[in-house]
């Protein structure tokens, strides 16, 4: 029987590193409009940018960023293993949902009982919810240990919008960089071409403005000169410079995994991920201020 002890999401503040909850939209907003983000617990100040950025090029599989963006969960618990007896692990009295995507499982055994499993090797991808573990004695009369165990998962659920960001976040972290490239840009393509939808569908039919969005304002003309203008236009803040030149990045990396057989390096796809991270909280933050108060569109 596991014991659970808790679930966390958040990083670790740079300077004290005492934990700090994941990044809201409220300091994604305060990054836009130019202010540093700000630890809860000691003075430390930082680039929200630099802090994601560290977050997502964080290789440590125990750390990974995905649970400082508040994508994944960490749970931990613990459960006595008995010498020469199996053990039936099942997550869920963790409270790990059934839908969840494990990414990983950690045992660190506490005395000379040792928790042997099929599955040593627990990453990468998804591993299974239940499993069994026989309880090997490492000394004579050695006959229970408490064994810990830290488990990592994706959380279900979430927004369906955020759904391919969650896909590519979960398969940087699972070292697929190559697969992360094609959800990071759906993942701001998607999101930019709704907001622009409901933004021109307070001027032109449904049939005009798919065809200007698909045809005429493709991806790379949304993202400049039309939101820059618009987003100018009804005075939000303007996206910075590190955003749009990483979000010009993403795009030709998507391409050139679309089009040719590449390999990825974790720091290319690293840097498009954060690039897409911010561009998509940008729409998402924003995206309100394009449609005018009072209309319902045509
Ligand atoms: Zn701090």
């Amino acid at each position: 029987m596991i014991v659970a002890v808790g679930n966390y999401t958040g990083f670790a503040c740079p300077a004290c590193h005492r934990s700090s909850p994941p990044v809201t939209d409220e300091d994604y907003d305060a990054y836009f409009r130019g202010r540093h983000w700000t630890c809860p617990h000691c003075p430390h100040q930082s680039s929200l940018w630099k802090l994601i950025g560290e977050l997502v090029r964080n290789e440590h599989p125990l750390t990974p960023g995905a649970v400082g963006l508040g994508l994944a969960t960490t749970s931990l618990g613990h459960f006595p293993l008995r010498a020469d007896e199996w053990l039936t692990i099942d997550l869920s009295a963790m409270g790990v949902p059934p839908e969840a995507d494990v990414i990983s499982v950690v045992m660190t055994p506490g005395a000379a009982v040792f928790p042997l499993a099929h599955m040593q090797q627990t990453r990468p991808g998804p591993v299974p919810h239940a499993f069994s573990l026989f309880g090997k004695s490492l000394e004579l009369d050695a006959t229970e240990a408490i064994v810990n165990l830290m488990c990592i998962w994706f959380s279900p659920g979430q927004d369906p919008t955020l759904q391919p960001l969650v896909a590519a976040v979960e398969a940087c972290t699972n070292a697929r960089f190559r697969e992360a490239v094609v959800p990071a840009s759906v993942a701001v393509e998607d999101k930019l071409g709704a907001a622009l939808y409901m933004h021109y569908s307070q001027f032109a039919g449904r049939k005009t403005v798919d065809e200007f969005l698909s045809n005429g304002a493709t991806f790379g003309y949304q993202l400049n000169p039309l939101l820059r203008s618009l987003m100018a236009l009804v005075g939000a803040p303007e996206l910075p410079t590190e955003v749009a030149s990483g979000l010009s990045q993403l795009r030709t990396l998507r391409n050139k995994v679309a089009h040719e057989h590449r390999e990825i390096t974790r720091a290319s796809a690293a840097d498009v991920l954060v690039a897409a991270i911010f561009g998509y909280r940008y729409i998402s933050l924003y995206e309100s201020m394009l449609i005018r108060q009072g209309t319902s569109g045509l």
